[in-house]
């Protein structure tokens, strides 16, 4: 079972064949059956998140895809990709299931993803098979003729979700007030606010035109030193997690983290809180990465003695504290890698990565931290059926001219100052060693960065 796709695994475990359990039987159904209308995001790890209110929904799939066996879709997307060649890209996220990754051109995480659509200039389609902030990342590094499609407009992120442009402006209306706007002395902004890659380009957006940055997994704490170099404090949105480990990794004290939730006043703080605050989180989450626990590292020491537990940073404090390592998707496929054959590894990420570098890697034992078989559920709404359906629509037919289907588009005065944030993030480079500055009322000393 271990070299089944995701999708046989629950289908095997759904029917009795196999052994083991999924976080909820839907998983078994497919996709357009959430699309029709039940407001979750589907079944898997994100199924408790609300869909905040306006965000896209997909319409019906044609029933010739919705009907489809697996294997006549596969031979649809081939088709179709061999006859619009160089003039599509198919872009497939580590978290998408096997019958779609093994379609693309290019597979990786969001970011590697958005880069990749700056090596086919000539493609005049990019279908991405990932969530929907990716996608308008693609378009923002993409050329202005290229259309970037996402084949399931309704593959959200729920943690992307969970910071909206309103509630972060009210956010940064209260701080300011809080703060002032004026430098201090070294010329340092009372707070930078710092968008993990998991969010909408209007967030993307509102910190490049507030002197922000972006950052991912791999550089998130580059991209703090950074900020730390111009600001006073930092604003992180939208994981807590990310952000937590991070700045825990560069020494700042947990008790200069204070949480914002948007639905109080100050977040939920007092303003000394506030004022001694170095990095203020959001409460966003990943509903998949929270899934992964201390109790699930150690039995996974218990069974497999030795074993090297790896997990991403999206995953909660005390989880990577426990773990050996943690970084990001393309850390985790570097260390599997480079580890000497009869390795044995416990990953914390997605189900779909996991299974998949086990298949890769045979030389290893790799096995998920989480014995229960739950993908992402914003991911598992790109399926084989929606991207045949948008790559046929691109080849079209005699009855039916060609035609840009869920084209994915950042208006552009949105665009350009997500793009400044972007690339402020492709400018940082790591200095080391260097310094967390003090806040403005704090009592307590400045910190020196451990460096993680
Ligand atoms: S794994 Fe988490 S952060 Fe990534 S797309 Fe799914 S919900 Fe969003």
């Amino acid at each position: 079972m271990i070299n089944a796709s995701v999708d046989q695994t629950i289908r095997l475990i759904s029917t009795g064949k196999s052994s083991g359990s999924t976080c909820s039987p839907d998983l078994a159904t497919a996709p357009w059956e959430f699309d029709a209308g039940v407001p979750g995001y589907g079944p898997g790890s994100s199924m408790g998140d609300v869909i905040p209110t306006g965000s896209p929904r997909q319409g019906e799939l044609p029933e010739l895809y919705r009907t489809a066996a697996p294997a006549e879709l596969d031979e649809r997307i081939r088709v179709a990709k061999a006859t619009l060649g160089e003039r599509v890209v198919v872009l497939g996220h580590f978290y998408q299931r096997d019958e779609v990754v093994r379609h693309a051109d290019f597979v990786g995480d969001s970011f590697q993803l958005a880069q990749a659509t700056r090596s086919r200039p000539n493609a005049e389609a990019i279908v991405f098979c990932g969530v929907h902030f990716m996608a308008e990342t693609a378009d923002l590094l993409s050329g202005p003729d290229q259309a970037v499609i996402l084949p399931n407009l309704a593959a959200g992120c729920s943690m992307a979700d969970m910071a909206d442009i309103d509630s972060v402006t009210e956010c940064w209306e209260q701080l300011t007030e809080l703060y002032g706007t004026e430098p201090d002395a070294d010329g340092r902004v009372p707070v930078i606010p710092v968008t993990y890659m998991n969010s909408s380009a209007a967030l993307k957006g509102f910190c490049g035109e507030n002197g922000g940055i972006v950052c991912t997994s791999s550089n998130a704490e580059t991209v703090l030193e950074w900020a730390f170099e111009r600001g006073q404090r930092v604003l992180f949105f939208p994981d807590q997690h990310l952000g937590r480990n991070t700045a825990k990794a560069m020494g700042i004290p947990l008790e200069r983290m204070p949480m914002w939730n948007p639905t109080r006043p100050l977040g939920g703080n007092t303003a000394p809180e506030l004022d001694s605050a170095q990095v203020i989180l959001w409460h966003g989450f990943c509903s998949v990465h929270k899934r992964f626990t201390v109790d699930q590292i150690a039995a996974a020491r218990q069974t497999h003695p030795g074993v090297r537990v790896i997990v991403h940073p999206e995953c909660p404090m005390p989880v990577v504290d426990a773990a050996d390592e943690y970084g990001s998707t393309d850390y985790i496929r570097r260390a599997i890698a480079a580890a000497p054959a009869g390795s044995t590894f416990a990953i914390g990420t997605e189900i779909n990565l996991v299974q998949r570098l086990a298949a890769e890697h045979p030389e290893h034992t790799i096995f998920c931290l989480d014995p229960v078989v739950c993908p992402c559920s914003t991911m598992y709404r790109i399926h084989a059926g929606y991207l045949a359906w948008v790559l046929d629509a691109l080849v079209g037919t005699a009855e039916r001219p060609a035609a840009v289907l869920n084209r994915i588009t950042v208006a552009d005065d949105v665009a350009d100052h997500a793009r400044l944030a972007l690339e402020r993030m492709l400018a940082a480079l790591p200095t080391a060693p260097a310094t967390v500055p003090a806040p403005v009322t704090a009592s307590a000393p400045v910190s020196a960065l451990a460096g993680a």
